[in-house]
């Protein structure tokens, strides 16, 4: 496997783009994490992998969205942009996740990946903008992987994503991407809806068929302003994911990203461990991307690596997280961060300026943490990567008790949707 899949790179991806993403991504990206454990150590702090969402606007109006799509476009510009990239990497980071809305609607998007050939930058998009031209330019770039979003079969995508011929637009940007060769990925927000398509031996060997080189699976979270709590996956169906994904490393050819276990299968939540945080589009400094709460702004005079360093609400997010849960804290205690908010006199960040009263409707479930169902990696080099660079950094040992935590679906237990354990397909 691990043979049929260093051929697929070298054959199958332009050789300078798959340096690049060697050097910028594997080399750089470890040394940024070392450098991270180095800091966490001296009782410093800031994240080594940055994401931002440089755009709320979006051609897209799918189910579940948090992003106020629809609201007056706000952008990060590029000089914010780049200031805020230039002090990261002056931390060592070197990976940079950029979302929306749909990043591609950012006029400027290109002058903030030509800033930076020293970085590396992992689009989400859904593919609509991905035209030949703009593949022919991120090749030239090199710096950059499209992370294109399919949500289901035809009838699924279009339902999930609010207007009719969303999935062939998405697989004309897909196409494109790949016959210019750059390293795509292709992710999928895991629902009910989508898991029998998507979740399959058959959907993993078209991808590779088609030459994409990595796939993300995330679990739905029915969050926002219009979620779907119908649509999310119960613990048995996480379960099946999860194997899948394990299966998968193991057995084929393509790169799988899962950003919830770490090698021994145990759940972990990448804002809590302090892997990761969000820039939203006003420049807010938020705990991820789905809680729309911050103290402060990449705008405020501070610089970054003292805002993050000094940030009480960020840190006092990831002790109160950790504390209770080693899952997600917005789908099993979103009083939680409620209390936070209130503590800290957090801000709202989003236009509609109702995130405390969505917060107030969720009721909780099960997310990532399935207390006696770990599933560990199968495949060594996963294993070993994990232990070394995806881990909680020590943060549920200091922080996590197991008294604390509050099985969600407790009161759901007559349910036979949240009991049922069905023997898992192992794949060989
Ligand atoms: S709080 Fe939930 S959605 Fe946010 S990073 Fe943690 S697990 Fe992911």
């Amino acid at each position: 496997m691990y043979f049929r899949m260093a051929k697929r790179l070298l054959t199958e991806t332009d050789k300078r783009l798959l340096w690049k993403a060697t050097w910028t991504l594997g080399f750089k990206g470890l040394l940024s994490v070392h450098k991270h454990k180095r800091r966490l150590k001296r009782g410093e702090f800031f994240p080594p992998f940055l994401y931002m969402s440089v755009i709320n606007s979006c051609n897209l109006r799918c189910q579940g969205c948090w992003v106020d799509v629809a609201a007056k476009q706000q952008r990060i510009e590029v000089d914010a942009a780049n200031r805020t990239i230039d002090e990261a990497k002056k931390m060592g980071n070197a990976f940079f996740g950029i979302l929306g809305g749909e990043p591609f609607m950012h006029k400027d998007l290109m002058k903030i990946f030509a800033a930076h050939p020293d970085a590396y930058f992992q689009v989400f998009t859904n593919g609509h903008f991905i035209t030949d031209e703009v593949a022919a330019q991120l090749r030239e770039l090199g710096n950059v992987t499209p992370l294109i979003s399919v949500e289901g079969s035809e009838i699924i995508s279009d339902e999930r994503r609010g207007r009719a011929g969303v999935l062939n637009d998405t697989m004309k940007g897909l196409e494109a991407a790949l016959r210019n060769k750059l390293m795509v990925g292709v992710c999928t927000s895991v629902c009910k809806s989508n898991i029998d398509d998507l979740v399959s031996e058959r959907w993993i060997d078209r991808l590779i068929e088609m030459g994409v080189m990595y796939c993300w699976f995330h679990i739905y979270r029915p969050v926002g302003p219009e979620s779907n709590p119908d649509l999310a996956l119960n613990s048995e169906e996480q379960r099946r994911v999860r194997q899948f994904v394990v299966d998968i490393r193991a057995t084929k050819p393509i790169i799988v990203i899962d950003a919830y276990h770490d090698d021994a299968g145990n759940a972990l939540c990448p804002a809590a461990t302090g892997f990761t945080h969000h820039v939203g589009p006003w420049g807010d400094l938020e705990p991820c991307p789905v809680i729309q709460l911050a103290t402060e702004s990449i705008h405020d005079k501070r610089s970054l690596k003292d805002t993050f360093n000094e940030s009480a609400f960020l840190r006092d997010f990831r002790e109160l997280t950790a504390q209770h849960t080693r899952g997600c804290v917005i789908m099993e205690r979103p009083d939680l961060l409620i209390d936070l908010a209130n503590r800290h006199g957090a801000r709202d960040t989003t236009a509609r300026g109702s995130v405390m009263k969505e917060l107030e409707d969720i009721s909780p479930r099960r997310s990532q943490f399935q207390p006696g169902d770990e599933i560990p990696e199968r495949s060594l080099a996963y294993r070993w990567a994990k232990k070394y660079a995806f881990n909680d950094f020590g943060t549920y040992t200091q922080h996590f008790s197991e008294d604390r935590w509050k099985d969600p679906d407790a009161n759901r237990t007559n349910d036979p949707e949240t009991t049922d354990k069905t023997s898992l397909p192992v794949l060989k």
